[in-house]
């Protein structure tokens, strides 16, 4: 992939970053119900993928999405697995949208909700978090996030009921900001640094799913 945002000759509405490692047999269900529901939208989209050094043939089904959607489905490859932060952090630095989604590969979380973010970005927020609800994970998960959420709101003072939720929206002003530096597993606290730099952070409820295929690639190292 050597597209960079310079080199855009097209007006895109909206890119949708999706990190994956080991999604082997989500990448092309997921892109399906995206691409259904983006296509509703009458805008001009992207989706770019990030493998983020998957062993298991997720890259070659990447290719045929690539090779099937060309101008739309964009995939870059890290050489091995750097983690979900510089994954987010290469599509935020390549993608041309005016609005950018993040969200998961593993089809946890469902894409006919985009029109709900997009409405409450144009309440005037600048960047819409996912408050997963009802929550349909282990409760191994459950519970540890639900300290982790009471934490971070109590000693940022930003009050989010699942910080880390993968599906977010962002306006291009944000992603763009340069004070915005994303490293080690920075992503958990975007929202945090977005509202330190002035910009206005919503939550909006919504869907999600169990996962279906695969297992989780954050163990008991996360809590740490
Ligand atoms: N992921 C990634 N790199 C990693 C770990 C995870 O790109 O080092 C991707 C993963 O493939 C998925 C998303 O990040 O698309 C969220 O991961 P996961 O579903 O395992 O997290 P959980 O839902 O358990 O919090
Ligand atoms: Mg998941």
């Amino acid at each position: 992939e050597s597209l960079s945002p310079a080199s855009s000759s097209q007006d895109i509405a909206l890119s949708v970053v999706v990190p994956v490692m080991n999604e082997v047999q989500s990448v092309q269900p997921l892109y399906q119900q995206l691409s259904a529901q983006l296509e509703q939208l009458g805008k001009a989209y992207e989706v770019i993928f990030i493998d983020d050094g998957s062993t298991d043939g997720t890259f070659a089904e990447l290719q045929k999405l690539h090779d099937a959607y060309p101008g739309i489905v964009r995939v870059v490859r890290f050489r091995r697995n750097f983690g979900k932060t510089p994954a987010l952090v290469a599509g935020f630095s390549r993608c041309r949208g005016e609005i950018i989604f993040t969200m998961d590969g593993d089809l946890q979380d469902d894409p006919q909700e985009i029109p709900r973010y997009i409405e409450k970005l144009n309440e005037g927020y600048d960047l819409v978090s996912g408050w997963k609800f009802p929550r349909l994970d282990p409760i191994s998960k459950t519970f540890p996030s639900r300290i982790f959420n009471w934490m971070v709101s109590t000693m940022t003072g930003v009050h989010l009921h699942d910080i880390n939720n993968g599906f977010k929206a962002y306006r291009r002003e944000l992603i763009q900001d340069p004070y915005l530096k994303l490293y080690g597993d920075f992503h958990r606290f975007v929202p945090v640094m977005a509202h330190w730099r002035g910009f206005n952070v919503a939550e909006i409820k919504v869907r999600h799913h169990p996962r279906k295929f695969g297992s989780s690639k954050f163990g008991a190292r996360r809590f740490a």
